[in-house]
């Protein structure tokens, strides 16, 4: 039996109500931002995620502003900080990194390195008093994802996971619409998320840099929407893999894996993961319809039906930012400003790490695995 805090459960249960509009703390009526004035970040890691869709965001937000950076490679440093303005003294490599303690522009650090390394470069920032946004999937193992949440919390800083769909429209309304009965009793979720992963030589095919295959870089939309759907947590996981070892990208990692979840209310969750085909879809049943959404957990062009098939499209009202990511990175400025909790915390990049994983075990021993609430 694998042990789940239930901590995370409130957290993760209430942050996916809060971005509903529902219950107590709701994004529909947001404690003010408070005006005008915005909180540093630094990014670290200028790879494809960091500088090609984390730093051109930065113009979308209120609260949120590009202050330093942290880089291997000083040429592209220079280049990007030229380019967005970032002064000299917030150029760091991952030499100097400590050094941001003495950097008052800097509140906020964002890690968008690899998986293996989020916990040093999270650990490291909170030491130098900085609070935290991780990239998903928030560490190989939940032994370091506790490292993470206990250093944050020793140094008096907030640690947020980089989960974008909790502030993506058509996920909101997908789930506005679930929890206000729409559909029905829910009875069923299912999701499939993939991509080919072309390069064998690419760090995500590395396990030591990944932490594992699929699941935990493309799967883990398709766990993380099942818990943010339902509102649930799962108490069992089934999982069956399927990897073609001799593939040469498949060396170290696992490219399919399938996991069926257990919800306490009766709900069936059924998961599937892939490296070698794009897919992108999440579907909830209720006894009086269904929500669809294809793809679900895009960058951008999510599509969303509520009905009995595909004949009521829907346009979803904005979500809480210009998008998701001016939405994901004002948030956590907020929180800060604010001294709230985010929504997604470490406790919820925890939580699925736990599940991932129960549901390797689960593959491995060919066996169902309970998870402890
Ligand atoms: P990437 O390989 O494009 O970038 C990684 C960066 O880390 C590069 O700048 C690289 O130079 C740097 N780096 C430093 N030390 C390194 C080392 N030893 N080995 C390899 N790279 C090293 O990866 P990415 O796609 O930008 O992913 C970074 C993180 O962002 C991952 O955690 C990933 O899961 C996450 N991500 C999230 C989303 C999302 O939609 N939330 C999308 C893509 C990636």
């Amino acid at each position: 039996m694998v042990d789940l805090n239930r901590r995370g459960l409130v957290l993760a249960a209430g942050g996916a109500m809060a971005a509903a509009g529902i219950g107590a703390s709701s994004w529909a009526a947001p404690v003010a931002a408070p005006s005008g004035r915005k909180l540093g970040y630094a990014i670290v890691g200028l790879g494809s995620y960091g500088l090609g869709v984390i730093i051109p965001q930065f113009k979308h937000c209120q609260n949120s502003r590009l202050v330093a950076l942290v880089s291997g490679d000083p040429a592209k440093a220079q280049r990007v900080a030229a380019e967005y303005g970032v002064p000299e003294r917030g150029i760091y490599n991952y030499q100097n990194y400590d050094g941001i303690r003495d950097n008052p522009d800097i509140d906020i650090v964002y890690v968008c390195l690899p998986v293996s390394m989020h916990a040093e470069y999270t650990i490291r920032a909170a030491k130098a008093g900085k609070h935290v946004l991780c990239e998903k999937p928030m560490a190989p193992s939940s032994a370091d994802c506790e490292a993470m949440i206990a250093a944050c919390k020793q140094a008096g800083k907030k640690l947020m996971i980089g989960y974008r769909c909790h502030f993506e429209p058509y996920n909101l309304e997908a789930i506005r619409r679930a929890r206000v009965g729409e559909i029905g009793k829910l009875r069923y979720f299912r999701s499939e998320h993939g991509f080919t992963a072309n390069n064998p030589s690419a760090w995500r095919l590395k396990k030591a840099m990944s932490g594992g295959g699929s699941l935990m870089d493309i799967g883990i939309y398709a766990l993380n929407a099942a818990r943010y759907m339902t509102g649930e947590e799962p108490n069992a996981v089934y999982a069956t893999e399927r990897t073609d070892r001799s593939d040469p990208r498949f060396r170290e990692v696992e490219d399919m894996i399938e996991f069926e979840l257990e919800f306490p209310s009766g709900v069936l969750g059924s998961c599937m993961s892939m490296y070698s085909a794009n897919q992108n879809h999440i579907l909830l049943m209720g006894d009086k319809g269904r929500i669809e959404l294809e793809p679900g957990t895009g960058y951008r062009g999510n599509r969303l039906w509520v009905g009995n098939g595909r004949e009521n499209e829907i346009t979803p009202p904005p979500g809480p930012g210009a998008n998701q990511w001016a939405g994901q990175l004002d948030h956590m400025a907020q929180c800060v400003l604010q001294d709230r909790q985010p929504i997604v915390p470490g406790e919820e990049g925890l939580r699925d790490i736990r599940i991932i994983e129960a549901v390797y075990q689960s593959a491995r021993e060919k066996r169902r695995i309970a998870l402890r609430a």
